[in-house]
């Protein structure tokens, strides 16, 4: 029996496991049940393979989503290993081939949608197998209600580990409370199993956020200064926004598409598809986008829209960087976006304690923003995990300066209180300001003592100023009237002039020194080597019908680019070139690094 180590490397052409992956495949393949909660791009997926090549037999693997289990199976095959998926849209011959190989013992891995699981013709193919290898249930958070992924086949899982009790399962899932943890263990039954955890950490994702000004051009500057040319993932709030953004986007020359439910299946298919499979899309989406996608070499997500919850930032943005090169999350928000979002969750249809929950979560996702401190330490901290400042996200690289602000936040709140406490932010700050449009003159607001008393600011500074009094509590906007703001307990000492308060100045723009991938190419020489590379792998890509990264990793062809490999062992050192794919590409890998590698 060949050993995890070495399948790792000639297989997958990886050098070393990362975290606890040698842990859980040991368990595994030794015939342990295991949980597994690993953070997205953490590397879930060889937990499985690895153990599936080690044990005899076929080993099943279910998975929410058909576009998911094609790619992984692709990137399967192209590593050499004996892999399938069934699914609808696979036709009655090949899963009659399909049945035939496994039954041989020529099929070791069996990527299976949850619905077809429990038929009585696939139970009846399972029994009439030699041996089942392992159970792999990926996604496994689907089967609790309290995701938001929940699918009811999941569920029924239980009937077909109870069937085989002897058969290890491991069930792996990169998102999961505490509800939600224990929905898997009960229906999952792994109330034994050993439990894996890892820290949700992502040390390669650099945590951006700016104020919103104007969403779309801060989007198109972000990208063309830090990211030009490479593939990535705006998410917006709405269907109509996601086309607008798309479409200027494109208008300014970069090649983005759109995705959204509202899209017919095979608009959205055809996008998908294309996002994985070629360099250099950005897609632009609703949340709509997203489960199962797991293309490497996303180098950021961009939120022009506030995210409802620091779950679904951290899976969104997780996105970004799975190849554990840098990447960016990038967070534009406003406090239109709260306001948006507090009225969407008090209108919807949830019951009141879900609503309290939903609320809760979408303040600590304004407190993200708001945070004068670390992000990575808030965002870890949200998930129950300590951690020290970080030194790579915009507050530590810049920590914000902070001034006396008590001055300008009794103005302020002594403003709204002069209001009657039944206006919107806008109608305060133009009183601030000493502005008498129509709207204040009706109010009789340019009669009121603080009337023009707030010139040391402009409008957006006293956003920001508003911003930051809502995230800490001390002002509230009030939905149901108008978006008024309202002042809470907590404003009477600094009313009274009893505590001081210190805030951050509106950020100016703070950039970070550029990272975008092609910033390490040294040399002309090596520039001509990457886009060589690069034209080669689109094209075997294309040839082979699988999308650019099954082919490489972007890490892969950087390492080319750096070592030179001149022979085939050379090859073999490079990250993520296993044997077969050093016998397939060695040749033609070598024939262009000779070709592009003279001065
Ligand atoms: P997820 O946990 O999100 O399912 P994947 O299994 O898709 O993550 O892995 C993310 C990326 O990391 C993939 O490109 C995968 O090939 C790579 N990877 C996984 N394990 C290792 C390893 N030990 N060394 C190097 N790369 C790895
Ligand atoms: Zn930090």
């Amino acid at each position: 029996m060949q050993d995890a180590l070495s399948l790792l490397q000639n297989t997958f052409g990886y050098p070393a496991f990362r975290g606890m992956q040698a842990d859980i495949i040991a368990h595994v393949a030794d015939g342990g049940n295991a949980l597994v909660l690993m953070p997205t791009g953490g590397g879930k997926s060889l937990c499985y393979q690895i153990p599936a090549l080690l044990r005899p037999g076929l080993a099943l693997v279910v998975s929410p989503l058909i576009a998911l289990m094609q790619d992984q199976v692709a990137a399967l095959r192209e590593a050499g290993v004996a892999a399938a998926c069934l699914n609808s849209a696979t036709t009655q011959d090949e899963a009659r081939a399909i049945a035939h190989f496994a039954r041989e013992g020529q099929l070791d891995l069996l990527y299976v949608a949850p619905e077809r699981l429990l038929s009585p013709r696939f139970l009846e193919f399972l029994a009439s197998l030699p041996q089942i290898a392992l159970f792999a249930v990926d996604e496994a958070h689907c089967v609790s209600q309290w995701g938001h992924d929940f699918r009811p086949e999941y569920q029924q899982l239980g009937q077909l580990f109870q069937r085989w009790p002897q058969v290890p399962r491991i069930a792996l899932t990169a998102t999961a409370d505490a509800e939600t943890r224990a929905d898997m263990l009960h229906y999952l039954q792994l109330q034994d199993a050993r439990q894996f955890i890892t820290s949700f950490d992502r040390p390669n994702l650099f945590y951006q956020v700016v104020e919103k000004d104007s969403a779309k051009k801060q989007l198109l500057a972000f990208i063309e200064n830090d990211y030009p040319g490479v593939s990535g993932i705006v998410y917006c709030l709405s269907r109509k926004r996601v086309d607008d953004t798309a479409q200027w986007l494109c208008e300014n020359g970069i090649r983005a598409l759109p995705y959204h439910a509202g899209m017919s299946h095979e608009d959205r298919d055809r996008n998908q598809r294309t996002f994985l499979r070629e360099d250099g899309i950005v897609m632009v989406a609703t949340i709509a986008f997203g489960m199962g996608i797991d293309k490497p070499d996303v180098r950021f997500v961009a939120h022009i829209d506030l995210p409802k919850s620091p779950e679904n930032f951290y899976q969104e943005s997780g996105r970004a960087g799975r190849d554990g090169l840098p990447a960016t999350s990038w967070l534009c928000y406003g406090l239109n976006d709260m306001v948006q979002l507090t009225q969407m969750i008090e209108g919807g249809d949830s019951p009141a304690q879900q609503k309290q929950v939903e609320l809760t979560k979408l303040d600590a996702m304004l407190g993200y923003c708001e945070t004068p401190s670390c992000r990575r330490q808030q965002i870890l901290a949200y998930f129950g995990e300590a951690a020290q400042p970080c030194g790579q996200c915009d507050n530590c690289l810049r920590p914000p300066a902070t001034y006396d602000a008590t001055v300008v936040v009794q103005k302020l709140l002594s403003c709204i209180y002069r209001c009657g406490q039944r206006y919107p932010a806008g109608h305060i700050i133009d009183v601030l300001l000493g502005r008498p449009n129509q709207y204040v003159q009706q109010a009789g607001h340019d009669k009121l003592s603080t009337f023009g008393i707030g010139k040391e600011l402009n409008q957006k500074g006293w956003r920001s100023v508003i911003r930051q009094l809502v995230a800490r509590k001390l002002l509230q906007v009030d939905i149901v009237r108008g978006q008024s703001l309202l002042l809470t307990d907590t404003c009477r000492a600094i009313l009274k002039g009893e505590q001081q308060i210190e805030l951050r100045p509106l950020a100016e723009a703070r950039q970070r020194q550029s990272v975008h991938s092609e910033r390490w190419l040294r040399t002309e020489r090596e520039e001509r080597l990457w886009s060589a590379l690069r034209r080669w792998r689109k094209a075997t890509a294309d040839e082979h019908n699988v999308p650019a990264y099954a082919v490489c990793s972007d890490r892969t062809l950087q390492e080319l680019v750096q070592q030179r490999p001149v022979t085939p062992s050379g090859l073999k050192k490079v990250y993520g070139l296993g044997e077969l794919k050093v016998a397939r590409y060695g040749e033609a890998l070598l024939g262009l690094i000779h070709e592009h590698g003279e001065g």
